[in-house]
């Protein structure tokens, strides 16, 4: 384990440690590979032990499950479409919970951008599919989980209301190790992921962009969903805006990060090379990810117009599946195909 060893493939960077230590002891510090990684001020330590044990480092096994269900399905409304990454299955998926969920109030837990562009855990209020434009989107980049699983336990405990908390794989482990035990009135939707480029590997590339566009970044999306001039839509650029009123639209030949991340994908977290998460088995009540490979199933789709899969993983989530229905076109398939098609779903050796 990271704390005892100081060995950077054992840690994810989830912080679940800094959310449970009582004193505070716990902070961030930026290693050569420009990912943070948890230090612990012995001058302020109690040693009670907690952080140690909330760590999921080596010790997912028993937290994972095998999937009950899997299908890929592409999201109807044409503004959830545009505005999600893959399919709209996290919209799908939320909207369903809030139908069968009895709470007053239902929290949603994922990823942000800040006005200056850094990428973190955050939470909306749901009241509708606009409501959670601000977590749309894969932001391609390790968020900053700070603070949120202790919020999300606040949450829980009040009266009427129930949490989604979305994110990574190791997020979702460290929240399940956080709250020691099952909330009925909690859902947890992870993503298919094959790893994170650091905030500051992002900022770098940021200031590159500033510097030749003279102009500071005000806002960034990944996965843009864009028709090109063949009529196909295609998922695999971004879109920028700048505060001088420009507005760029760059893709994986021209774009150095995205080279990077869809082509050599280089700059990863070192635990993200040998993750215990790429498998089958989920910690999750739902996954979700991209149906690569769904033209050989279902030759009229195209799998890069956008295509969630999703894996339903626990016996609370089964019934969701005739509730997604509802806002979704759903095409049967089964985990076989999934692994075999989507290199996240595969253990590593470690790299
Ligand atoms: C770093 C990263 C790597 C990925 N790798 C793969 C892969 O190898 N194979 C694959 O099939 N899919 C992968 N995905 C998932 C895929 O890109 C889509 O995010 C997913 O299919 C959801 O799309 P959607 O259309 O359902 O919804 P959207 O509304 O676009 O999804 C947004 C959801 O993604 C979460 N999210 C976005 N960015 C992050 C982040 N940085 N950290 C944690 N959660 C985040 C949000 O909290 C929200 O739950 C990856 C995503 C990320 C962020
Ligand atoms: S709890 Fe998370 S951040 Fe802390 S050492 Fe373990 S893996 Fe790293
Ligand atoms: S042992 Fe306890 S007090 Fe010390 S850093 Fe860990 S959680 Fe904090
Ligand atoms: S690859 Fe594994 S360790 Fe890396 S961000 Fe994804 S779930 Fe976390």
């Amino acid at each position: 384990m990271y704390l005892k060893s100081g060995v950077p493939d054992q840690c994810t960077g989830c912080f679940a440690c800094m959310d449970v230590c009582p004193v505070g002891a716990v902070s961030k510090v930026m290693r050569d590979d420009s990912f943070l990684y948890p230090v612990i001020d012995s001058s302020q330590c109690v040693h009670c032990g907690r952080c140690e044990s909330v760590c999921t480092s080596g010790k997912a096994g028993g937290l994972l499950h095998s999937p009950i269900d899997c299908f890929a399905g592409i999201i109807n409304n044409p503004d959830s479409f545009f505005a999600s990454s893959s399919g709209g299955a996290f919209e799908a998926a939320v909207r369903a919970i809030r139908e069968i969920s009895p709470a007053r109030d239902l929290y949603v837990v994922g990823t942000i951008w800040d006005e200056d562009c850094k990428v973190l855990h955050s939470a909306v209020r749901y009241s509708g599919p606009e409501s959670l434009r601000p977590l749309n989107k894969s932001k391609y980049v390790q968020s900053d989980t700070s603070g949120i699983y202790r919020k999300v336990e606040e949450w829980l405990q009040m009266e009427s209301t129930a949490v989604i908390f979305s994110g990574c794989p190791c997020q979702a482990a460290a929240l399940r190790n956080y709250l020691g035990r099952d909330f009925d009135n909690l859902w947890i939707i992870d993503i298919i992921c094959k790893g994170a480029p650091s905030q500051a590997f992002f900022d770098q590339y940021k200031a590159e962009l500033e510097a030749s566009e003279e102009a500071r970044l005000i806002r960034y999306s990944f996965r843009n969903k864009r028709i090109l001039e063949n009529g196909t839509l295609y998922t695999r650029s971004a879109y920028y805006a700048l505060d001088n009123g420009a507005e760029r639209t760059v893709t994986r030949f021209t774009d150095p990060f995205l080279r990077i991340f869809y082509q050599k994908a280089y700059h990863m977290r070192p635990s993200c090379l040998c993750c215990q998460y790429k498998t089958i088995k989920r910690i999750s009540d739902i996954t979700i990810g991209d149906a690569w490979g769904i033209e050989k199933m279902y030759e009229e789709i195209n799998p890069i117009r956008g295509v969630s899969l999703v894996l339903i993983n626990t016996e609370k989530a089964v019934r969701l599946r005739k509730h997604m229905e509802k806002t979704m076109r759903i095409y049967d398939c089964d985990p076989a195909f999934a692994v075999e098609n989507n290199a996240a779903l595969r253990e590593t050796e470690c790299q």
